[in-house]
């Protein structure tokens, strides 16, 4: 579907000039207190603060940006009603590109809204999000059909994300440990690549929540396997990886040095924290890699730290909860 499968240095070097017209070379903030705990320095490496909330931007900047005159004529489709549907709404409308985003009948009101107010067309049908992925694979699927973006199977898009490891690499040059949130792996996938290609000793570690992880699953079974949806924290983390990838899990499998799973106490600790400390809104996806260092279940080698906050859209209610308690860190 997506042709071969290659994420190479060269690949993210090659996105690099599209993904700066759409998104920030976002700050690595020292986290002080994060290092005492963990006796090495800390970054926090601020995807939250991209454009859209996430560093979803990168890959849909890499691609949309990257069609050719014919194809941006066809528009582009995908079937996500988050981070990357927001994403590649916003670079289609900047480009004056068409989006089409594959919706079930489920998704809430709420999500539908700020998809339309974003300039999208949507395509609402079926009960799942499964169903929604195949109507979008199937009105490509045509000569003169718009052209899919796909969150982790296509090579382009993951190398844009690979695009964070690069500057990580720059703001970081002794970085020894690179925690990363873990789904389909475009992100960790795309960022291992980069980092290892500078800095081949750098240990990178994915992490994601206990309920629901499905690469961890599959990394574990040896194949990619289904899991059963379990309602968290880090909703950006759910969904499957695809029961044929040949794109983010041999390269999870082969390079990445560990994965590590986090309860949903830790990853709402790791948001409260991030709030208290920092001032910062991450979403539970975002936070994820502070609450494995936070709960002790990460516990990275000497050397400087980098923990990749991936996102900034929490709902506010949640926010506002964790507001009340106090900082897990003092
Ligand atoms: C998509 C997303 C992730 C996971 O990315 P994958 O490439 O699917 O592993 C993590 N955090 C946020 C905020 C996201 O939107």
């Amino acid at each position: 579907m997506h042709g071969t499968a290659a994420i190479t240095p060269a690949s993210i070097k090659a996105v690099r000039p599209l993904v700066d017209r759409f998104a920030h070379r976002t700050p690595l903030r020292d986290d002080e207190l994060l290092g005492r705990r963990v006796d090495s320095p800390v970054g926090l490496k601020l995807e939250n603060l991209q454009p859209t909330g996430s560093f979803k931007i990168r890959g849909a900047a890499a691609k949309v940006a990257g069609l050719s005159p014919d194809q941006r004529r066809r528009g582009v489709i995908t079937a996500s009603t988050g981070n990357h549907g927001r994403a590649v709404a916003h670079v289609a409308r900047s480009l004056g590109v068409d989006a089409t985003i594959c919706l079930s009948d489920n998704v809430p009101a709420g999500k539908i809204e700020l998809l339309e107010r974003m300039g999208c067309r949507l395509d609402i049908g079926g009960s799942s999000q499964d169903e929604a992925f195949d109507r979008a694979i199937a009105l490509a699927d045509h000569p003169d059909g718009p052209i899919l973006v796909h969150s982790i199977l296509d090579p382009v898009v993951v190398s844009g994300q690979g695009t964070c490891g690069l500057e990580i690499t720059e703001q970081q040059p002794g970085a020894s440990t690179v925690i990363v949130p873990l789904s389909g792996g475009g992100l960790l996938a795309g960022t291992t690549v980069a980092v290892k290609s500078r800095l081949p000793s750098a240990r990178l570690i994915g992490v994601s929540m206990e309920q629901g992880a499905v690469m961890h699953a599959s990394i574990q079974a040896g194949r990619p396997v289904r899991l059963p949806e379990f309602e968290t924290l880090a909703d950006s983390l759910q969904g499957g990886i695809g029961t044929d990838n040949a794109t983010t899990f041999p390269i999870v499998r082969d390079l990445v040095d560990d994965i590590v799973l986090v309860s949903e106490d830790e990853i709402a600790a790791g948001m409260a924290y991030a709030l208290h400390e920092h001032r910062l809104i991450l979403e539970g996806a975002g936070a994820i890699g502070i609450g494995a260092l936070l709960s002790g279940r990460l516990r990275p080698d000497s050397g400087p730290v980098v923990v990749v906050c991936s996102g900034a859209n929490a709902e506010l209610d949640v926010v506002a909860g964790l507001a009340q308690r106090p900082n897990p860190a003092r």
